[in-house]
């Protein structure tokens, strides 16, 4: 879907790319139909692009060293206070055209 509002970009396997100011970077969610190739994985999505609310959350792990834990929630990001950088516990805007800013 080309929208200057969206917050998601989709590849050609329908995953879900957004933005995520607090570790500067683009993650990947996988949604209903289209689960994750590696690990099966899948979130329920309300198919909004602009305001989209993802269940459940999201945990972006690189080793024991980096976690970034949050929710999708209508459009914003609610980080969880276990998330490691400087934006846990808040919640933030989602950000539009999240591949330009790749
Ligand atoms: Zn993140």
């Amino acid at each position: 879907m080309d929208n200057d509002n969206s917050v998601f970009a989709q590849n050609t396997q329908n995953t879900l790319f957004y933005w995520c100011p607090g570790c500067e970077t683009l993650h990947a969610v996988y949604h209903k139909e289209f689960p994750n190739p590696m690990t099966g994985a899948t979130w329920t999505w309300n198919n909004d692009f602009v305001n989209p609310t993802v269940e459940p959350s999201i945990l972006c792990r690189q080793g024991t060293e980096y976690v970034c834990h949050h929710f999708i929630r209508s459009g914003f990001i609610e980080y969880c206070t276990d998330t490691y950088h400087k934006l846990a516990g808040q919640k933030v805007r989602m950000l539009s055209r999240p591949l330009d800013r790749y």
